[in-house]
C-alpha cells in the first residue's frame, strides 16, 4: 500500500516514510492510496481479540514492515492497558451503551494511537539507524500520551509544548514528572493556538527538520489514525447482533482525527450507521455540519479543554473524498480558508453524520444527570457525547477518564474521582523548560538538547 498527499503535488510514499515525516512536503496530509475493502474479512474478523484484530487491520497497510515486526509491535502497545478487553463497553441501557477508551497508561484514548507510534519509531530508528526529534503542541492529552508513548525509547527525543497555566493540572504532572530523560515538556507563555502555530513554522523549515529528523505526533501522522480505526471495528463486532447496523457512534470531537477514524472505516465497507459529532462551546464542526459554513472563531477555554480547538486540521482529509480526490480544490479550499477565516460550501455532502454543541453549563447538568440515571460517572469530554440524545440505538465514545478532570467532577456531583495512576504522580517532582513561543527559540532549545 502506498500513501498520497491530500494536495497531490507530491509522489506517494511507503507507510514508514508516510509515518516518519508526519506531514507531507506539499503541506498536506497522507492518506491511503486507495481504501481497501474490508467486507470479505468482517466475519473472519468479528471475534478476534483487541491485538490480533489489530494485527489483521495494519497487515492490510503496513506492508512495508515484515509481519513478524509489526506483530511484535502491535503485542507491545497495549500491555500497559489496565483492562483485559483493551477497550471495554459498558452498557447503561438496552440501547445506550459507553465505550469506554480510558484504560491506557495516562487515561484518554490518545493512548491508542501514541503507545504504538512510539514503537513504530522505535522498529524504524533501529531500521534507518538515524534518530529523530519529535515535535508536538498540546491542550493536555496529546502531550502526556505522547511523553508516555515515547518516554525511554532509544534514538528519539520528544519535545512537546504546552501552555503555560492553561491545561490541566493532572495533566501537567502526566507530562513534567515521568522522571525519562528523553522528553522535555516546554512550557510557553501564551495559547495553545500559539504553541500550534510555532510548531508549524518548525516544520516548515525543510532544512531543520532533515538536521534533526523532525516527526510530528500530533493526529495530522496518519498512525494515529489508522490505530483508531482498530477501536471502531471492535465496538462494531461488539454491538448487539440484531441491531448492529444501528447504532450511532457519538464521538466527542475536537480536531477531528478520531470521529474521521470512523468514517474512513464505514467507507472501507463496514456498515456503521452513522456518527454525531459532540463539540463542546468550540463548535466550528457543528456549525459546519448544520450550515456547510466553515468559519473559524476565537478559542473560548471550556472545562473540556482537549476539545478546545477552532481549526480541525483532520478535517483536510475528509474534504479530500468530499472533492472527489481534486488534490488542487483541496489546495485552493484550504489556503481561502486560512486567509480569510472561512469558507462557504456549495453543496456540502453531509451524509452519515449529525452534530451537538455542549456548553460548559450543560456538561456539569449531564455529569449530574448521567450519575443520578446509571450511578456512572463521566468525564466532561464524554459528557458532550449526552447532549440531545435521540431514542436511536447509541454507543458513546467516552475519550478520557473522570479522575483527570476532579475539580469540573466535584462541582458537579460533589464527589472525589480518584485514580492509583494519577496519585502516584502527586508530590513528584515536576520538571519544564520555559521556552518563548516562536520557532526561532525553540529550534535552538532542541538543538541544544539533542546530543546524538
Ligand atoms: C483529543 C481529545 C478529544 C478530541 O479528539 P479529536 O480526535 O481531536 O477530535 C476528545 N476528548 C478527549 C478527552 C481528548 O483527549
Amino acid at each position: 500500500m502506498e500513501y498520497i498527499s491530500t494536495r497531490k503535488q507530491v509522489p506517494s510514499v511507503t507507510f514508514s516514510k508516510a509515518v516518519e515525516h508526519g506531514l507531507a512536503p506539499d503541506g498536506g496530509l497522507y492518506i491511503p492510496q486507495v481504501l481497501p475493502d474490508l467486507k470479505p474479512f468482517l466475519n473472519q474478523w468479528s471475534t478476534l481479540s483487541y491485538t490480533e484484530l489489530c494485527k489483521a487491520f495494519f497487515t492490510q497497510f503496513a506492508t512495508d514492515i515484515p509481519k513478524d515486526e509489526l506483530y511484535d509491535i502491535i503485542d507491545r502497545s497495549y500491555v500497559n492497558f489496565d483492562n483485559p478487553e483493551i477497550a471495554p463497553i459498558r452498557k447503561l441501557k438496552d440501547d445506550l451503551l459507553v465505550f469506554e477508551l480510558f484504560h491506557g497508561p495516562t487515561l484518554a484514548f490518545k493512548d491508542f494511537a501514541l503507545q504504538f507510534l512510539g514503537n513504530l519509531y522505535e522498529y524504524q530508528i533501529k531500521v534507518s539507524n538515524k534518530s529523530i526529534a519529535v515535535l508536538g503542541a498540546t491542550s493536555g492529552d496529546t502531550g502526556a500520551a505522547a511523553i508516555h508513548g515515547l518516554q525511554g525509547k532509544l534514538g528519539v527525543k520528544s519535545f512537546i509544548l504546552y501552555p503555560h497555566g492553561r491545561i490541566a493540572p493532572l495533566q501537567e504532572l502526566q507530562m513534567t514528572c515521568t522522571g525519562a530523560n528523553n522528553v522535555f515538556p516546554l512550557s510557553i507563555e501564551g495559547s495553545f493556538d500559539d504553541a500550534q502555530t510555532a510548531m508549524k513554522h518548525v516544520f516548515e523549515d525543510r532544512s531543520f527538520a532533515e538536521e534533526v529528523g523532525l516527526s510530528a505526533v500530533n493526529s495530522i501522522n496518519l498512525a494515529r489514525i489508522l490505530a483508531q480505526c482498530v477501536y471502531y471495528l471492535y465496538a462494531f463486532f461488539r454491538l448487539p447482533s440484531l441491531q448492529q447496523q444501528s447504532f450511532n457512534f457519538i464521538v466527542p470531537t475536537g480536531n477531528f482525527g478520531n470521529v474521521l477514524a470512523g468514517w474512513l472505516v464505514q467507507k472501507m465497507g463496514v456498515p456503521i450507521r452513522g456518527f454525531k459529532i459532540a463539540t463542546n462551546q468550540n463548535d466550528i464542526l457543528h456549525r459546519l455540519f448544520q450550515t456547510g459554513i466553515y468559519s473559524q472563531e476565537k478559542v473560548s477555554p471550556s472545562v473540556a479543554p482537549s476539545m478546545d480547538i477552532q481549526v480541525a486540521s483532520n478535517f483536510e482529509r475528509f474534504l479530500y473524498y468530499s472533492v472527489g480526490g481534486d488534490g488542487e480544490q483541496v489546495k485552493s479550499i484550504i489556503e481561502t480558508f486560512k486567509q480569510t477565516g472561512s469558507y462557504v460550501f456549495q453543496d456540502f455532502d453531509k451524509s452519515s453524520f449529525s452534530s451537538s454543541r455542549t456548553t460548559d453549563k450543560e456538561i456539569s447538568k449531564i455529569i449530574s444527570s448521567v450519575y443520578k440515571a446509571y450511578s456512572y460517572v463521566v468525564d466532561p469530554h464524554t459528557s458532550c457525547g449526552f447532549k440531545d440524545l435521540s431514542n436511536e440505538p447509541s454507543i458513546i465514545f467516552s475519550t478520557a477518564h473522570p479522575a483527570k478532570f476532579p475539580d469540573t467532577i466535584e462541582k458537579a456531583i460533589g464527589i472525589e474521582v480518584q485514580h492509583p495512576s494519577l496519585e502516584a504522580f502527586k508530590g513528584k517532582p515536576i520538571v519544564n523548560y520555559s521556552v518563548e513561543p516562536n520557532p526561532e527559540a525553540i529550534k535552538a532549545f532542541m538543538r541544544n538538547h539533542i546530543n546524538f
